[in-house]
């Protein structure tokens, strides 16, 4: 099938490329679903090379829901000021620490519903803490993976909510979480938003251009 062939190449082709924000916080700070989760928050809308740097300051200061609480929400503003929506994000990682302590006795909670009832917490966060935090079989669309697997011709559709469940149906359970890591590190380094790097693809006999007018 077409779709393992492109996991096992693309497999190969990322070795060397730069772990996801995610992984990164991961590697550095072990696998903790608080972390991943207000990471993941922060990095909503923002760039990852900015994201990295506030995330692990805000790291340094606060790990737990308790701790995040305990910074002044002006100065969570200070910590995290140099990504977009950093007042918004500020409330919103004060609301999550605040309901996750009280509804769950300061624990992420491990469902999809639990994890969407969060305030800030969409389907993109949600998969992402459900497969990298607790293992769960889940798909994390973010604009990488919704480009590339419309790019690919394996699906088609309009959203990133569509994306995640067209890819559901055709990709085994067991590649779901892989998915999203393979496929974001390809859009940061050859299937790129504009002018993609086709001539240097490995995929591309499996590619059916879909949508791409320029190309490298
Ligand atoms: S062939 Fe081009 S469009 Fe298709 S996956 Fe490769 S880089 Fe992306």
């Amino acid at each position: 099938m077409a779709i393992e062939k492109i996991i096992k190449i693309l497999r190969k082709e990322t070795k060397n490329f730069n772990p996801t924000l995610i992984k990164q916080i991961i590697i550095k700070h072990n696998k903790d679903p608080f972390l991943i989760l207000i990471c993941c928050l922060l990095s909503l809308r923002s760039k990852d090379i900015v994201t990295i740097n506030v995330c692990n300051d805000l790291i340094k200061k606060a790990q737990t829901p308790k701790e995040i609480l305990n910074i002044p929400l002006r100065e969570l503003e200070k910590i995290i000021f140099k990504i977009g929506f950093y007042k918004n994000k500020a409330k919103v990682l004060h609301k999550v620490s605040k309901e996750i302590i009280e509804k769950y006795d300061g624990k992420v909670p491990k469902t999809e519903i639990e994890l969407l009832e969060l305030p800030g917490v969409g389907r993109k966060t949600a998969n992402l803490v459900l497969g990298l935090a607790f293992n769960k079989p889940a798909i994390c669309v973010d604009i990488h993976v919704h480009r590339i697997s419309n790019r690919l011709g394996i699906i088609k559709t309009k959203t990133p909510e569509k994306t995640e469940f067209a890819l559901k149906k055709i990709i085994p359970k067991k590649y779901w979480i892989e998915w999203n890591d393979l496929l974001v590190r390809w859009g940061q380094n050859i299937c790129t938003p504009i002018s993609p790097k086709c001539s240097q693809c490995k995929i591309k006999k499996y590619c059916k251009q879909i949508g791409v007018i320029k190309h490298r």
